[in-house]
């Protein structure tokens, strides 16, 4: 097994049923050499700087109605919020102060009048803090829109894409969402020359290995900047609300998978990892991951963003709480990135 693991590092690419071993492999040394195979390569690229991002929760409101969200459009126990533009400009100088670099804008699906909106706000942003990179996670929407986001000063985009596997991906969506609409909206997100993001909840209900090697191939074959992946944890006003936690242990072991096949990915160590695991992030970091996005959205509106239950949104997890994220990631011999942390196009230094 090491040497598939060998394989992955040298060539960046394994056969379907290398993959799966992986993933079925229940050697710990294995696991334990994959993480440290991840981390020697993402060392090499970034040696052992942490990018962060200030995270914005726009609003809670959305059009959509995926099962296993909690700020699905049907769940009536939630109280709904939009920011205003005020608040979103306050929260992004309260972040800037601190030392971000990286804004995200994040939020349910909005109803398309509010299109212009956001490319006001989008716009008002770029102007404000020119040395800053937006990235947006605002969903689907008409190519015509991410068309005016790009030019208003959008730089990257995260979409994941949740399951490559059309039969699984109906069956965490209601019927008017569509693979080939979301696969859709990440091709014309890449052709305008945003950098994406895409991926996947780990153990979503229904989810097979072999779903999450057709998830891999995917992502292998769309090259995207940002990967995206972190456990699925239930919600409990939603209909997947009885379904388990994802793993913690699979979402580390394919953060590794990720940084191997793509040396200069940008990986965060997701707030649902943190979430279901107190030592989630650092798990993440040590198996590869090298951003985190504390957030900075204001702190009486985190806990209605509840997209799922439990959900980290004190200490490490706020921006806030930054001197905490720096005490953490001290103690396993890293540091905060302060830089934007733009994708780097192909130095790769395998350690
Ligand atoms: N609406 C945008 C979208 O769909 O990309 C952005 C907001 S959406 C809430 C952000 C991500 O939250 C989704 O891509 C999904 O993977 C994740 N998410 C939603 N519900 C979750 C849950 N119950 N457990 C873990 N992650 C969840």
């Amino acid at each position: 097994m090491k040497h598939l693991i060998d394989i992955l590092r040298a060539e960046h690419h394994l056969e379907s049923n290398g993959y799966k071993a992986l993933l079925e492999c229940d050697d710990d040394s294995v696991v334990a050499y994959l993480h440290e195979q991840a981390r020697e390569v993402a060392q090499g690229v970034f040696a052992r700087g942490i990018f962060v991002r200030g995270l914005v929760e726009l609003t809670n409101v959305c059009r959509n109605d995926c099962y296993y969200c909690g700020i699905r459009n049907s769940n009536t126990a939630l109280e709904r919020y939009m920011l205003t533009t005020e608040q979103v400009l306050q929260s992004c100088q309260q972040g800037y102060e601190l030392g971000f670099r990286t804004f995200v804008l994040q939020g349910g699906e909005l109803p398309r009048d509010k299109a212009q909106w956001l490319v006001e706000l989008v716009s008002e942003i770029r102007q404000r803090w020119s040395d800053c990179a937006i990235t947006l996670s605002l969903g689907e929407w008409p190519r015509e829109v991410y068309v005016a986001l790009r030019k208003a000063g959008a730089d990257r985009y995260l979409l994941r894409h949740e399951s490559h596997n059309a039969e699984h991906y109906a069956k965490l969506h209601p019927a008017e969402m569509s693979l080939e609409n979301r696969l859709q909206c990440l091709t014309w997100l890449k052709e305008l020359g945003y950098q994406v993001g895409t991926g996947i909840m780990t153990g979503s209900p229904w989810q097979s290995l072999d779903n999450i090697v057709e998830d891999i191939e995917f992502i292998e074959r769309f090259k995207p900047q940002m990967i995206g992946l972190g456990p699925f944890v239930p919600q409990h006003d939603t209909p997947l609300g009885k379904f388990a936690t994802g793993s913690a242990e699979l979402t580390c072991r394919l953060y590794s998978i990720f940084r191997l096949m793509f040396p200069n990915a940008l990986i965060p160590s997701t707030t649902a990892l943190n979430t279901i695991d107190v030592k989630g992030r650092i798990k993440g970091i040590m198996a590869g991951a090298n951003v985190v996005m504390p957030n900075l959205s204001p702190a009486n509106v985190r806990g209605n963003y509840a997209l799922y239950d439990g959900k980290a949104i004190t200490n490490a997890e706020a921006a806030e709480g930054i001197e905490q994220l720096e005490t953490q990631l001290s103690t396993i011999g890293y540091h905060i990135d302060w830089g934007r942390g733009d994708h780097k196009q192909c130095t790769i230094h395998n350690a």
